[in-house]
């Protein structure tokens, strides 16, 4: 199956002035080397803690980040020109973690779901039926169209937050910790809709969260970025089952176990991750990685491969 999007050794720089007492326009790397593909239909979760570069590369994707290096293609076309980029965006959604605070606070939910049509210059024949379908579709009454976002739960503006995203029919949903700040009950419910509207409506979803939880049970493939790199990218239930690289295992570590009696404090992560101003040379993990060699400090791990599963690390097993 041919790829929707389809990402190729994605740099992004930022350029940073003398206020950060680094020097003047410095030119800051926050990603590179960046491969990915994700197919029609496919949940990709993209994992990794705070500073990781996981937003920015959403942003790229977007358009709204522009790239140092490497090539968007988005449904087999080449992102480049803002047209491009403005195609991208009328096909791609997103769901913030903030739901109530991502919706305007003056503007009512009916209309804040029809927005999409307004802001993409689109045909509306009858604005108060569309978003009431909307409504309906993400399983919410009618009436909640009058109400504004201050009156909203969080599992009802969560809810708003879908029937917006899918008011284009979007190919794609970028999601940023679509369950953050939720009640497990409320959690539960928002996956099994974005589960429902997956089938039903053909989506792809890229999943931006730092949940490991939430990645192992809806995602399809993982990708594992630490410090702006891939670390280890695959299918989800392989890397569950096994992970390969020693980040990815201590993130695997550090997600909350039923059984007391099983131990994974050995393998937990130690320390904070490192400033990127300050991103190790070598490996990017070896500050922090238990089992690193002297090799680790000065020398770049080369991707190892077994089919779809990629880990970047020099003594990887898999
Ligand atoms: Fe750890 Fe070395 Fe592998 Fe990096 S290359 S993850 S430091 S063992």
């Amino acid at each position: 199956m041919s790829a929707l999007l389809s990402i190729r050794d994605l740099s992004v720089d930022f350029a940073l002035g003398s206020w950060l007492d680094i020097g003047a326009r410095r030119q800051l790397n926050i990603l590179s080397g960046i491969s990915l593909d994700l197919v029609p239909g496919e949940t990709l979760g993209l994992v990794g803690e705070s500073g990781s570069g996981k937003t920015t590369l959403a942003r790229a994707i977007l358009g709204l980040q522009k790239l140092s290096g490497g090539t968007i293609q988005f449904e087999g076309a080449p992102l480049a020109s803002p047209s491009d980029f403005a195609r991208v965006r009328r096909r791609t959604a997103m769901m913030f973690q903030d739901a109530v605070s991502s919706l305007s606070p003056r503007m009512a939910v009916g209309e804040a779901v029809t927005e999409p049509f307004a802001i993409h210059r689109e045909a509306l024949a009858d604005r108060r039926q569309t978003a009431r379908d909307l409504l309906a579709e993400v399983g919410l009454r009618p009436e909640i169209a009058s109400r504004f976002p201050h009156e909203l739960s969080g599992g009802q503006a969560r809810r708003v937050g879908v029937a917006r995203a899918l008011a284009l029919r979007p190919a794609l949903v970028i999601a940023d910790e679509p369950t953050a700040g939720l009640d497990v009950s409320v959690q539960a419910e928002i996956l099994n809709l974005m589960a429902d509207l997956k089938d039903r409506l053909s989506l792809s979803y890229l999943i931006i969260t730092h949940n490991l939880a939430l990645v192992r049970h809806v995602a399809d493939r993982i990708a594992v970025l630490y410090l702006g790199r891939l670390v280890e990218t695959g299918p989800s239930e392989k890397i569950f089952a096994r992970p390969a690289h020693p980040y990815t295992r201590s993130l695997i570590a550090a997600e909350p176990i039923p059984d007391p009696r099983r131990r994974r404090a050995d393998l937990a992560i130690k320390g904070e991750i490192p400033s990127i101003l300050r991103r190790p040379g070598g490996c990017v993990f070896h500050t922090r990685c238990p089992i690193a060699k002297d090799r680790c400090k000065t020398e770049t791990p080369a991707p190892r491969r077994e089919g779809a599963h990629q880990v970047n690390c020099h003594f990887a097993d898999i």
